[in-house]
């Protein structure tokens, strides 16, 4: 077992502490880095300009992270990299006439961001599985919200989960539907008087886990 094998089962517990799927929180610091080191570089990663180039652009999820980034440079590089390849794909179709003209638009690659989300969601996912063994690992997602739908099914379809990680995912569930129960409970008319006790925005998490907050690969 490397350190870095070992970094997973450490990060996993720690992200069992904070409200949204561990697996989401830490894709979505991956998703972060990936766009930061991008903007960081200026944009000036070659290799990286001619994935953003093939894609035309990024997804409308990363599309909107970069123009969040702050970086109006990295940002306005990449904008201008990819118009002109648009404006090239659009030469081609008013070139070709008509009839042909749709076969001379380029489609797309698939966006290197989310190549790289589903690539680093496959190796997180293994990981854990790793260490599902675990007591540690087990106890902290027991306490915590679980892990989204998207993530666990991932994980069945994919590894084979142990019988105790899984009663740890359900017990983190069953607290989460039961809090919106109750939730529901006290909108009725005659419990409405009850004082919530935290589940106030059970019914918020309870949708983080039916749809996580990251994408989930195939
Ligand atoms: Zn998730
Ligand atoms: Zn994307």
């Amino acid at each position: 077992m490397t350190d870095r094998d070992r970094r997973i089962l450490f990060d996993f517990i720690e992200a069992c502490a904070l409200p949204d799927c561990p697996v989401c929180t830490l894709v979505a610091k991956a998703e972060l880095r990936t766009l930061q080191v991008y903007c960081a570089e200026g944009a000036g990663d070659e290799l990286r300009r001619a994935d953003v180039r093939a894609a035309r652009g990024l997804c409308v999820r990363h599309a909107t992270q970069i123009q969040d980034a702050r970086d109006a440079m990295a940002a306005a590089v990449t904008a201008y990299d990819v118009m002109s390849n648009l404006l090239r794909d659009l030469d081609a179709v008013i070139k070709g006439g008509s009839g042909w003209s749709r076969k001379k638009m380029t489609v797309p690659q698939s966006c290197p961001v989310c190549l790289d989300v589903a690539r680093y969601t496959r190796a997180v996912c293994a990981g854990v599985i790793a260490w599902a063994e675990e007591a540690d690992l087990c106890a902290a997602l027991q306490q915590s919200h679980g892990m989204c739908a998207p993530h666990l099914r991932w994980m069945v379809v994919h590894t084979k989960p142990p019988a105790e990680f899984l009663a740890a995912q359900h017990v983190a569930w069953s607290r989460v539907h039961a809090e919106v129960g109750e939730f529901v409970r006290k909108r009725d008319d005659r419990f409405r008087h009850e004082v919530q006790a935290g589940e106030g925005d059970a019914w918020k998490r309870a949708w983080r886990i039916i749809n996580g907050n990251t994408e989930a690969p195939d």
